[in-house]
């Protein structure tokens, strides 16, 4: 069913779904496009709209092998459209879902590409402030770069600053993925071009380990994480590409690299891992993450209570935690404040500032730890249960102790022959066990 976008373009097809409206694959006087259109309610806003007329230079202004360019901004009565070049091939969610983990050569290529197209953004001044595995797009019709990976490019540029604006997120529930927010982003600092490095290290975790390192359970838990808790070693991973997550992972945005620094030092270890094997490793358990997220919804992170007067979650808007307490992906709504930009992070937070010990990646915990694939861990669920066992055969020996004891006293003294029965000392019935009348 073909549609008319303005004069000049029509859509044809959908070709995928996405949190601010729908995307087609389209045509227009220079050939096949891919058209986001934007959903009605966003469309409608009058607010958004002159944002994006106002915006339109920035957004067309990136043009980049790595970067998906947009053409074009359409306001045509109800519909608000982007022109994007069309990216034949797929996703970096979908194919993170068919293989569950990349080898490390193939994740960093990837990782690489998308470090260049943010450090051309970063120059113009572009923060992207969401960069996740669903806004990585995979040339499949484009050259195999090392590790059989195909060209990637990053999506989305400005869609979230756009319409990520305080109003805007309370009346349209816009949002952010808990799972790649950066630290300063909770604490409610004003996304710099720091946010997109962190983002982009937790995708190139997730592509090594399967899963995000601060992600899993209630998104309180999620934020509570990504501003305490140290991210948990991969074991298995190469120390140079540790090493280089760390950095880029570390709670001080200022500690982080930059993106053409992270691209260049990416590039360089790429040749050391050819040939390294995905890691072999088990995701942590999802039972913990439940219980953690019982924690959290108390806790200093809960719903309402995240930094107030700065950044503020809806509870209402929470997606609820999976059965079983399995890793909601889902995104939550994230309000952000005016503060001002400043470097005094102990100024105007009203969460836990992280002290210099955690900075530099230590102090008060390290996230969920994953295990090398077989491993019991201390705190999984076989471990817990194991205990739980030992527990209950010592309980039942002390019982089986307990009530020979009694059961013996009992006998003594109605033979009379307790030696050192003390007059006066009554059992209660709860513990002196009777005959039977
Ligand atoms: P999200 O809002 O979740 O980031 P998008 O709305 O950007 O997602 O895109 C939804 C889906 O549409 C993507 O996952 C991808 O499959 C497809 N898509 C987006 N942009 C393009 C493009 N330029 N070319 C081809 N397919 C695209």
């Amino acid at each position: 069913m073909a549609r008319k976008i303005g004069s000049r373009y029509t859509a044809h097809q959908i070709l995928g779904r996405g949190s601010a409206g729908t995307v087609w694959l389209g045509d227009g006087p220079e050939g096949a496009v891919a058209i986001k259109l934007l959903r009605e309610d966003l469309a409608a806003d009058q607010e958004l709209v002159g944002r994006f007329v106002q915006e339109r230079a920035a957004l067309l202004g990136l043009d980049h092998p790595r970067v998906v360019n947009v053409r074009d901004l359409v306001v045509d009565g109800n519909d608000l459209a982007l022109v994007m070049d069309l990216v034949r091939g797929t996703d970096l969610r979908t194919r993170l879902e068919r293989e569950r983990r990349l080898a490390p050569e193939a994740a960093v290529a990837i990782a690489a590409d998308v470090a260049d197209g943010l450090a051309v953004a970063h120059k113009a001044g572009v923060v992207h402030r969401d960069v996740k595995p669903e806004n990585v797009l995979l040339d499949m019709q484009g050259p195999l770069g090392p590790g059989g990976a195909h060209p990637a490019l990053l999506t989305d540029f400005g869609i979230a600053r756009l319409v990520d604006s305080p109003r805007l997120a309370r009346a349209t529930k816009v949002i952010g993925t808990p799972d790649y927010l950066a630290p300063e982003i909770i604490e409610g600092l004003p996304p710099r071009a720091s946010v997109d490095v962190y983002a982009l290290a937790t995708v190139l975790y997730e592509l090594l380990a399967g899963f995000t390192p601060f992600g899993g359970g209630h998104p309180g838990a999620v934020l509570r994480r990504h501003v305490t808790e140290s991210v948990a070693p991969l074991p298995g991973i190469p120390d140079e590409l540790w090493q280089l997550l760390l950095q880029c992972l570390a709670k001080a945005p200022a500690s982080r690299l930059r993106a053409p620094e992270l691209a260049a030092r990416l590039r360089e270890i790429l040749p050391g891992l050819a040939g390294h094997p995905p890691l072999d490793i088990d995701e942590p358990d999802s039972e913990e993450a439940a219980r953690e997220a019982e924690e959290s919804a108390s806790g200093p992170y809960a719903p309402g209570t995240a930094g107030t007067g700065s950044g503020s979650y809806e509870e209402s808007l929470y997606p609820p935690v999976a059965p079983g307490g399995s890793r909601p992906r889902g995104a939550v709504p994230l309000v952000h404040g005016s503060a001002a930009p400043d470097s005094n992070r102990e100024t105007h937070t009203s969460m836990r500032v992280p002290g210099p010990d955690e900075l530099a990646g230590g102090a008060h915990g390290t996230a969920r730890a994953p295990r090398a694939a077989g491993e019991r861990r201390a705190g999984s669920a076989r471990h817990r249960e194991a205990v739980r066992r030992r527990r209950v055969k010592l309980g039942l020996a002390a019982a089986a102790v307990v009530a020979a004891a009694g059961l013996g006293g009992w006998f003594a003294s109605q033979h009379g022959d307790s030696e050192d029965a003390k007059p006066g000392v009554q059992h209660s019935d709860a513990t002196t066990p009777r005959p039977a009348p």
